[in-house]
């Protein structure tokens, strides 16, 4: 079984439609995939539709925004019950974080010599709600001032740099919680990338299993094969799941090409197990994981 459990669509900041990261990913060979873009569930019912259409399984997912001591932790919030009043209340108020900052990213290139507008910024986000900082790179690259993506973020917009701006994001702790109260299951995106690194230690990890943590993303990308067995092993102490992805993002972001990193079927299957256990207690109505199609002409 070939199993992925995070990629983004052109809903947040991948640059293909949902339904075609489902083809893609039945091209690649894939088994299961999920959906999980930022802040947002916006894809679900075309992704649902394409990995039925294609016969893969698909499992919905959000990849949500949270702050641990001022650094930026993503959380992966699978099979959650995206109606859910708090859970709605907490993804505006993370994106109408990204709208004020847009504005503010904008004012902070140009005091360093770097116009561009919002417009142009919106242009470049197409007609979703998720605006991002790979947009804000898309519009430089597209007047020429920098090459690709990466070098827009190398210099000018990750922390330190002239265009960075913090954003609203709720305490992991507390978005860890309102997920399961959703009925979802929660596992850490890249505990170890970029901005988490050195705060995500195994007290804190431990402290977010207490609130309800199922998993960590340990086969990711960012995660050097050292960092991966040293994450395998807390989550092993910690009872947590262990997942693999590849963070796919179309062409918005190279060395992540669907299925590079894969999640184990045991794991996968605790990974369930533990959010039919949150949907039991929360109560919730969630939506379901849909397994592959049976194979055509197979009529039981
Ligand atoms: P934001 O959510 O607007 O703060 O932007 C963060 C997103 O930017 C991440 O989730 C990645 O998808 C993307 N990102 C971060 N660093 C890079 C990079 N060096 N190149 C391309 N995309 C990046
Ligand atoms: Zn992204
Ligand atoms: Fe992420
Ligand atoms: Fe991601």
């Amino acid at each position: 079984m070939r199993i992925d459990l995070h990629t983004h669509s052109s809903v947040s900041d991948g640059t293909m439609p949902p339904a075609m990261v489902i083809e893609r990913a039945a091209e690649a060979g894939l088994d299961v995939v999920a959906l999980t873009d930022h802040d947002s569930a916006a894809g679900w019912p075309k992704a649902a539709v394409a990995a039925s259409a294609v016969g893969i399984g698909f499992l919905p997912g959000i990849e949500l925004s949270s702050i641990t001591a001022r650094r930026g932790v993503h959380v992966l919030a699978y099979l959650a019950d995206a109606t859910y009043p708090p859970l709605v209340d907490e993804m505006q108020r993370i994106v109408a974080g990204r709208d004020g900052r847009l504005a503010a990213m904008v004012d902070a290139l140009a005091a360093a010599g770097i116009s561009i507008s919002a417009e142009e910024v919106r242009r470049h986000a197409g007609d979703n709600q998720v605006i991002g900082r790979p947009h804000v790179a898309d519009a430089l690259v597209a007047r020429g001032i920098v090459r690709d993506r990466s070098e827009a973020f190398e210099l000018l917009l990750n922390p330190g740099r002239a265009g960075f701006v913090v954003r609203y994001a709720p305490e992991t702790r507390d978005l860890v919680r309102l997920v399961t109260d959703a009925g979802g299951a929660a596992v850490i995106a890249h505990p170890w990338g970029r901005g988490s690194r050195h705060v995500l230690d195994a007290e804190v990890l431990a402290d977010l299993a207490s609130a309800g943590l199922v998993g960590i993303e340990v086969d990711h990308n960012d995660h050097s094969a050292h960092d991966r067995s040293v994450l395998r092993e807390t989550a092993a102490d910690l009872g947590l799941v262990v997942t693999g992805a590849s963070d796919f993002h179309g062409a918005g972001k190279t060395d992540h090409d669907l299925g590079c990193n894969l999640t184990a079927r045991e794991e996968f299957e605790r990974l369930l197990a533990a959010a039919a256990a949150h949907a039991a207690t929360s109560g919730r109505q969630v939506p379901s994981f849909t397994a592959a199609a049976t194979v055509s002409g197979d009529t039981s």
